[in-house]
C-alpha cells in the first residue's frame, strides 16, 4: 500500500511525538534500559524510559565545603574527630563536564549542600546549566532555584508529573530519627517504556511511610542512601544497617542499591562497615553498594 503524502507526514509526525514523548521506544522499542552510574555521595545519572536524568547534583570538588569546625553546625557533631574532616571527601570519580553531558533533567530530591550546590548569596547550582529542567519538592525550593537563574523548574508532586513519558512521583522522607532536619523526598519512576520501576528514596530513614509506600509501590529498583550521618538535634539522618535490612525485608524481590557513602563527615558508617554489618545480616547477596564511577543495567 502506497501512503499519500499526508499520510506519510501524519505518520512521521505521529512518530517523532511519541518518541518525543518515549524516546526508549524510538530506540527500537527495546524494554529494560535503566542505566544507573553512581556519581559521589547521592549523585546518580540515571537513564530511564530512554530519558538522562542527574540526581542531585552535588558537584563541589574535595574539600570545597570545608568541615564542620568551620561551619554553623559544629555544635551538632557528634563525634569531635568528625569536626575536621573536609567534605567532600574525595573528588568525583569523573569531570564535571561529563557528569553534565546529555543530562535532559536534573532532580533533586531536597535542597542540601550534600546534594545540591549552595553559596552563600542563597542561590544555588552555580555549575549547573540552567536551561535543563530542574524538578524540585515543594513551592520554596521553586522559589529559590527560580532565583538562582533555572528557567525551568518544575515540581515532582505525590500524584506524579510527567516529563518525556517518565512520571515522577513524590514519595515521603522522613529525613532524622529526631526532629527531621527539614522537608525531604523519594522520587518513584515510572514509564511504559521500561518494564521495571525505580524508587529514589532519598535521604530517610526507614519508617511506617516508608514500609507503607514500599507496599503499595512494590518498585523493583530500589535505591536508598546509607551511610548513617548524624547531628545531635535530628538524630541519624539516614539509613542504617538495620534499615537497609527492613528494605530488603519489605522489598524481597527489589534489587538494593546503598548510596551516599564516604563523602561527608557525620557519617557513622563507611562502606566497609556497612558491607561487614550487612555480612552479619546475612545479606551481602542482597544489596549492591557501588563504587563512586560504576555503572549497573537492568
Ligand atoms: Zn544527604
Amino acid at each position: 500500500m502506497k501512503l499519500t503524502r499526508k499520510e506519510f507526514i501524519g505518520g512521521t509526525a505521529a512518530f517523532a511525538a511519541t518518541s518525543h514523548f518515549f524516546p526508549a521506544l524510538a530506540m527500537g522499542g527495546k524494554k529494560g534500559t535503566i542505566k544507573i552510574r553512581q556519581i559521589r555521595n547521592a549523585t546518580l545519572r540515571v537513564r530511564f524510559g530512554g530519558v538522562e536524568f542527574l540526581i542531585d547534583p552535588w558537584l563541589a570538588s574535595k574539600a570545597e565545603r570545608m568541615t564542620f569546625r568551620k561551619g554553623p553546625l559544629a555544635s551538632e557533631v557528634v563525634d569531635p574527630a568528625q569536626l575536621d574532616i573536609v567534605m567532600p571527601m574525595c573528588e568525583l570519580p569523573i569531570p564535571v563536564a561529563d557528569v553534565l553531558s546529555g543530562v535532559d533533567a536534573y532532580v533533586l530530591t531536597h535542597l542540601h549542600p550534600d546534594h545540591f550546590d549552595m553559596a552563600s548569596d542563597g542561590t544555588a547550582g552555580a555549575k549547573l546549566d540552567k536551561s535543563v529542567p530542574l524538578f524540585v519538592q515543594n513551592d520554596n525550593e521553586v522559589a529559590i532555584m527560580k532565583r538562582s537563574g533555572f528557567k525551568d523548574v518544575q515540581m515532582f508532586t505525590d500524584d506524579g508529573v510527567a516529563f518525556r513519558g517518565v512520571t515522577l512521583t513524590r514519595t515521603f522522607a522522613r529525613h532524622g530519627t529526631k526532629t527531621p532536619c527539614g522537608p525531604a523526598s523519594g522520587v518513584f519512576f515510572t514509564s511504559p517504556a521500561e518494564k521495571k520501576s525505580l524508587w529514589i528514596l532519598g535521604d530517610t530513614i526507614w519508617c511506617d511511610e516508608t514500609a507503607k509506600a514500599m507496599a503499595t509501590l512494590k518498585p523493583d529498583v530500589v535505591v536508598l542512601n546509607a551511610c548513617a550521618a548524624q547531628l545531635k538535634t535530628y538524630g541519624r539522618l539516614i539509613m542504617d544497617d538495620a534499615d537497609v535490612e527492613s528494605v530488603c525485608r519489605a522489598a524481597p524481590n527489589a534489587t538494593v542499591i546503598a548510596s551516599h557513602m564516604d563523602t561527608v563527615a557525620h557519617a557513622s558508617l563507611t562502606r566497609k562497615t556497612l558491607k561487614a554489618a550487612l555480612e552479619r545480616r546475612g545479606l551481602t547477596s542482597r544489596v549492591l553498594m557501588p563504587d563512586d564511577g560504576e555503572v549497573y543495567k537492568f
